[in-house]
């Protein structure tokens, strides 16, 4: 199995209830490594900009509102088969289907409100973390 680089972002509804460090110790916990991350608030149309591949379904324009609501924390984590294991310690996007121990049958609010983002596919994994760090930022 290969290493792997992936886009990990702590959501609004997870840094307002200041989550940030029980998250990142589940990535830790499953041999994810954190190589790059900042805080930062998007503004919605950054939020529309990074989300343009929802930008027809129903639910966009509340996903776009909410990811400007507060501040965010966006990281690159990278590990064996980073991109699968992440999404495996996130869990379903619905905390109601999602698995015991993860991070988001733990702490997320909602299927909108679900405390973590991460990529799905090594294409989109390239693209997300060139949307928010330069390679100068990445330190594995
Ligand atoms: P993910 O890959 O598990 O994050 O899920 P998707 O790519 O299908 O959806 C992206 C994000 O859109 C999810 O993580 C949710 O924050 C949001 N989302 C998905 N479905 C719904 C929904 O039915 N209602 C709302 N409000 N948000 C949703």
């Amino acid at each position: 199995m290969a290493v792997q680089r992936t886009l990990s972002i702590i959501k609004p509804d997870a840094t307002r209830r200041n989550l940030t460090g029980k998250i990142i110790a589940k990535f830790e916990d499953a041999g994810l490594r954190v190589v790059a991350q900042k805080r930062i608030r998007l503004t919605k149309e950054e939020a529309g900009r990074f989300y343009a591949v929802h930008r027809e379904r129903p639910f966009y324009d509340e996903l776009c509102e909410f990811m400007a609501s507060a501040p965010i924390v966006v990281q690159v984590l990278e590990g064996e088969d980073a991109i699968a294991k992440n999404r495996e310690v996130m869990g379903a996007t619905d905390p109601a289907e999602a698995a015991e121990g993860t991070i988001r049958k733990e702490f997320a609010l909602s299927k909108g409100e679900n405390s973590v983002h991460g990529s799905d596919a090594p294409e989109t994994a390239a693209e997300e973390i060139r949307f928010f760090f330069s390679e100068l930022e990445i330190v594995g």
